[in-house]
Formats: structure tokens, C-alpha cells, sequence
């Protein structure tokens, strides 16, 4: 079974990476009026201590979004990505004395549910459907859902992601006709086929739904198939003619077996996303920084 445990993980700097572009991607998505159907393949427990046992072994968090809060200056418009991102975990902190580390860190399935809840959204209707399948991670993930008192917005299933995402496109189309999705794909690569049905799940996801938006989060590491993946997305997007975006960040020198770099993959990215990234990732990328090599790219089909 599973070893890997996001609680050790939360917060750091694949998931600064990760929910920054997840949150600007969807901030874009939202300002159209038609609901959206938004799909976490691999949802985790959805939110995690990150003053508790685990985050304080690891001290990824501390590394990561701990460095990053003081980049929050309290402004209550989303004046920018970095910005907004921060803004909303401040949200989720608001119990915590001001000016005190944050104590909670939201996980993908809870940072959707936040934009998707906003006044000038509820209205919309979007859906959440969340897959997560450790046992432990499921549980706590169907608790703090069950909190949101969401109803069948808001859908959890013990089950494997790739195969659920499958059950759901297309997406149903709304009373206007439209049929929108964003599909986030975030597996842990524990098992190296990960890699492979990350590919082969994208490539059925293009020919059921062309015009989806997908996410798709991987660590860059000193492995064949971690580095084949992002070329075989490309490849896949090019075939289908559709435009994507590759984002990474490096935050240079870790101890010994620890990540130091991953990417975002995303297939029919907003128009505004490269440009939202390369204004926030330098600031990231110095917050972040350890050492000198820490870097960004962002690489676009354009
Ligand atoms: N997306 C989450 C976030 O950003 O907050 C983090 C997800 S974590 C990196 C990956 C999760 O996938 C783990 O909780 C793991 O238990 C779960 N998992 C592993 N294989 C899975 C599969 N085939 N289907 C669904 N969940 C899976």
C-alpha cells in the first residue's frame, strides 16, 4: 500500500508551485458566468497542520510557505497571483493571533472549494469532485468535507483517480449549454507507473475533452521517466493542437533525498497565466531561494 503521506509535504514549495498556478488558472476560469466542473484526481486530506508533528519533522513547510507569509502585506484584493494565493491561506488562518506563523495549510480540494464559495460565485453553481484513495488521507478528506456542508456540490470517492476522472468526461453541459472543466492531476509518483498513466490519462482526456483545462503537477528529479514526462505532454498537447504551459521552480540545495524542483503542466492555459507567472515566480523564487541556483521558467507552446 501507500507510504507517502502529503501531511509530511504540505506547504512546501512543489505545493506553493502547484496552488499558485491552480489559483490563477481557476481566478481566470471564474470570471466567465457558466458553472465549471472542477476535478481533483488526487485530493489528499484536503487541509494540513503545518505546526503539527509531521510538518515540523519534515520542516518543508517552514521552507516553504513559511518563508513566503511575510510576502503578505493584508490587502484584501487579489492585487496579483502571489498575492491572491497568500490571501486566501490567510483565510484559512484567520483564528491565528495576527502577525503569528500560520498554522493551517489548504490542500487543492480546499482551495477550489474557497473560490468556488465566494459571493460573487456561489450563484454559479461550479461542482468539485474529489478521488483520493489512502485509506487515512480518504477519511480525514471526507471529514473536512463533510464540514462545508457543500451537499452534492462537493463530491468525494474512495477511488483511484484516473480511472474516476475517465467516468467524468465530458462534463455535463450547463443550462447554457456550455460544458467547462479544470482537472487537476497531483499523484505522488510513489509507484514509477504513475508516470505513464499521468500520459496515457491526459491522452484519453483530450480525446473525451478537447477543451478541458488540465493540471498536471510532477517532480523534477534524477529519473527517465520524470524527465520524459513533460515531453511527452508537450507532444500530446502539439497532436491534439492545443496550447500549454510549463512552469517549474527550483529552489536550489536540499538535504540529501529531499525535492528541490518540480513543474506545472498545463494544457489550454489561460491567456493571462504566462504573464501571471513571471511576475510572481521571481519573488517565489527569492523567498524560496537556498543558495544560488534556485531559478524559474515558464515555456509556453506561443
Ligand atoms: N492534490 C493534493 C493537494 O494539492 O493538496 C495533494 C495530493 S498528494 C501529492 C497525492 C495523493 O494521491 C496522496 O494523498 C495519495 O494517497 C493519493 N493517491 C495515490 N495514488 C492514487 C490514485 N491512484 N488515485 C487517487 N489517489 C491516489
Amino acid at each position: 500500500m501507500f507510504s507517502y503521506r502529503h501531511a509530511f509535504h504540505a506547504g512546501n514549495h512543489a505545493d506553493v508551485l502547484k496552488h499558485l498556478v491552480l489559483v490563477a488558472t481557476l481566478r481566470h476560469l471564474m470570471q466567465k458566468d457558466a458553472p465549471l466542473t472542477l476535478i481533483d484526481t488526487h485530493a489528499g486530506a484536503g487541509v494540513y497542520r503545518i505546526d503539527g508533528e509531521a510538518a515540523r519533522t519534515s520542516g518543508e513547510a517552514l521552507a516553504g510557505i513559511g518563508r513566503l507569509q511575510p510576502e503578505h502585506a493584508g490587502t484584501p484584493a487579489p492585487a496579483d497571483v502571489l498575492a491572491d494565493y497568500l490571501g486566501l491561506l490567510a483565510g484559512f488562518n484567520r483564528s491565528a493571533p495576527a502577525g503569528a506563523a500560520w498554522r493551517v495549510y489548504p490542500g487543492s480540494p480546499l482551495l477550489m472549494h474557497a473560490l468556488m464559495s465566494e459571493p460573487t460565485r456561489a450563484a454559479v453553481r461550479d461542482r468539485l469532485r474529489l478521488f483520493e484513495l489512502h485509506p487515512s488521507d480518504f477519511r480525514a478528506l471526507a471529514a473536512h468535507v463533510a464540514q462545508l456542508h457543500a451537499g452534492r456540490q462537493v463530491q468525494v470517492e474512495r477511488r483511484d483517480g484516473f480511472d474516476g476522472l475517465k467516468a467524468l468526461l465530458p462534463p455535463p453541459a450547463s443550462a447554457g449549454g456550455s460544458r467547462r472543466a479544470l482537472v487537476l492531476i497531483d499523484p505522488s509518483y510513489e509507484i514509477k507507473s504513475d508516470y505513464a498513466r499521468v500520459a496515457t490519462a491526459i491522452q484519453d482526456a483530450l480525446q473525451r475533452f478537447a477543451t478541458g483545462v488540465y493540471l498536471v503537477w510532477h517532480p523534477i528529479i534524477a529519473r527517465p521517466e520524470a524527465h520524459a514526462l513533460p515531453r511527452r505532454l508537450k507532444t500530446l498537447a502539439r497532436q491534439a493542437g492545443r496550447a500549454w504551459l510549463h512552469a517549474t521552480l527550483h529552489v536550489g540545495q536540499v538535504a540529501a533525498g529531499g525535492l528541490s524542483a518540480s513543474g506545472m503542466f498545463v494544457i489550454n492555459p489561460p491567456h493571462t497565466l504566462a504573464a501571471a507567472l513571471r511576475d510572481a515566480l521571481p519573488r517565489v523564487r527569492d523567498a524560496l531561494a537556498r543558495g544560488p541556483n534556485a531559478n524559474w521558467h515558464v515555456d509556453t507552446s506561443d
